[in-house]
């Protein structure tokens, strides 16, 4: 049975490419059957954690083929996207915005910086320290948290949905083959 939320041990850096390669298909297929959607999903654990590398494997897996650079600086990085560009009438388009909000000053700077309007635009916001905001951004849909496991290498990565549409997400992702 599928759980609203569920666990997964990556041994080595590849097994984190392939979980976020799940979570692509799984949210490929939301936006093929809804254009409009939006979803907000944050990325939590302390530093050197995974949550960059993770946001990099998905942006990628979904088909940008440009860096995915930290938004450390920027607090946040759009990525334009075409879902499902091998078939180009019914392809998709939708935008990933990539924040890293862990230099703001005041949990409000995000709003301020005009990022507000990404929270409702066709496609999702992935959002990493999402607790500097302090309760000021919008309900996640998903929640994604890596913990260092015992080896160098090795990440529990959690997910954990908290939307009808989150759930929908999760759950296809734990019907997928591997
Ligand atoms: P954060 O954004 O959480 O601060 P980063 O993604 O920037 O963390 O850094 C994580 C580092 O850990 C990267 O250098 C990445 O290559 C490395 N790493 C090693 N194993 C894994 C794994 N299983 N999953 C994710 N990252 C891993
Ligand atoms: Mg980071």
């Amino acid at each position: 049975m599928a759980q609203n939320s569920f666990n997964q041990y990556c041994r080595q850096e590849a097994d984190t490419t392939a979980l976020a390669q799940k979570l692509a298909n799984s949210l490929s297929h939301l936006f093929q059957a809804d254009p409009r959607a939006h979803l907000n999903i944050s990325l939590e654990g302390d530093l050197g954690a995974g949550k960059t590398t993770f946001a990099r494997h998905l942006i990628q897996a979904l088909g940008y083929e440009g860096r995915v650079k930290s938004p450390t600086y920027t607090l946040c990085e759009p990525y334009p996207i075409q879902i499902n560009h091998s078939n180009p009438s019914a392809a998709t388009s939708i935008t990933v915005h990539h924040f890293d909000l862990y230099r703001m000053r005041d949990p409000l700077e995000w709003q301020e910086a005009g990022f507000a309007e990404h929270f409702d635009e066709p496609g999702f916001c992935l959002v990493e320290w999402p607790e500097k905001a302090e309760g000021t951004l919008p309900a996640f849909d998903i929640a994604i948290h890596l913990i260092a496991g015992d080896d160098e290498n090795a990440r529990d990565i959690g997910f954990k949905a908290n939307s009808k549409q989150g759930v929908v997400v999760i759950e296809k992702m734990q019907t997928q083959e591997r």
